[in-house]
């Protein structure tokens, strides 16, 4: 069967579906939109109350159904499982949601998908590293959304405390999408500038870079604390990545995909910059890291490689 690349499925329609898939008819990138939840009246209420909107937004064909609806389908987004409690690190969701991460592959695997997976549930680098190996599908095809979201945070941290649209900032945290991840500094720019900060007047570079990337690095945990779930962030997030592939972009984002070698790192998922394109990842992007950011990401994927083979 061939690919619908305007139709987008999404499993998994609690806070983070439902606002991924509020999000994605506000998009207008897909004309056909499939909610797919363990609990049917979930998916159904989920797909009424967005669809009222269409009268609003642009026409689009949105309902709940089966996975007998994937089969043309450009993207599946999974976003099914568990979410984090408070006190509950991303990695402590492990031994839940890869049980759940491999039912929902099961059903892939019974039927033809020749699109792309796009892994949201967390922990999002361990579970994209099991959908990737329990599907065998080929691995630009299963890509996580990785740091997407904690360098979105970041460029929004970092244009609040330098005046400048986030969009002009360039930087990228890299790593797991949890607790060992890290912000690339040394490859970030605002406009062209590395200096840019001492133009608006901060010269205490240390203590603010170290208040910046705590804040990002907890921003989940803030958030949790405060209203029990993160979902408007990630959502905006998820239509990033869709546009990317969609519309075949070739746009650079730190996805999280399957290392081959890359910074010494193999048969490891997390994120680094990548060109998303209408195939997934067309390539990686390996950017420059001083000696300190490279022993991080190391440790990062050590940290992420220890989660597999105690739980996979
Ligand atoms: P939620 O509890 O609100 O929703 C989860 C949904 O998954 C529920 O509707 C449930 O019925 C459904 N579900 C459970 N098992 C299923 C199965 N086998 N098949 C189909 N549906 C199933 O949780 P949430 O707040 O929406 O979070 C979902 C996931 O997204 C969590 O793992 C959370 O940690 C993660 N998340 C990721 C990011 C990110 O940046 N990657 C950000 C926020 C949240």
């Amino acid at each position: 069967m061939s690919v619908n690349s305007r139709k987008v499925v999404i499993v998994g329609c609690g806070f983070v579906g439902s606002a991924s898939a509020f999000a994605l008819m506000q998009s207008k990138l897909f004309s056909e939109m499939v909610l797919i939840d363990a609990d049917q009246n979930r998916a159904e209420g989920e797909a009424l109350d967005i669809g009222h909107g269409m009268a609003f937004a642009s026409p689009m064909k949105i309902y709940a159904g089966t996975y007998d609806d994937i089969t043309d389908a450009a993207v599946i987004v999974i976003t099914a499982g568990a979410n984090q409690k408070p006190d509950e690190t991303r990695l402590d969701l492990i031994k839940k949601n890869s049980t759940i991460m491999r039912s929902i592959v099961g059903e892939l695997k019974k039927r033809e998908f020749h699109g792309i997976l796009l892994i949201v549930s967390n922990p999002v680098d361990i579970l994209t590293y099991i959908a990737l190996k329990e599907s065998g599908y080929p691995a630009n095809r299963v890509i996580g959304s990785g740091t997407v979201l904690d360098t979105g945070r970041f460029r929004y941290e970092l244009g609040e405390h330098l005046g400048v649209d986030s969009r002009s900032v360039h930087a990228y945290i890299i790593g797991e999408h949890g607790d060992s991840e890290l912000a690339a500094w040394s490859d970030a720019r605002v406009g062209g500038l590395h200096d840019f900060c001492e133009l608006r007047g901060h010269y205490d570079h240390d203590t603010a870079m170290e208040r910046i990337f705590n804040s990002v690095k907890n921003s989940a945990y803030e958030i949790i604390a405060k209203k029990h779930a993160t979902y408007y962030g990630i959502a905006m997030a998820v239509v990033r990545i869709c546009s990317a592939i969609v519309r075949d972009e070739q746009s650079i984002m730190p996805v999280s995909s399957l290392m081959t070698g890359e910074y010494g790192i193999q048969d490891v998922v997390l994120s680094i910059p990548s060109v998303v394109d209408a195939n997934g990842i067309e390539t990686v992007v390996p950017i420059e890291l001083s000696d300190q950011e490279l022993e991080a990401l190391r440790n990062s994927a050590a940290v992420l490689k220890q989660m597999i083979q105690e739980n996979c």
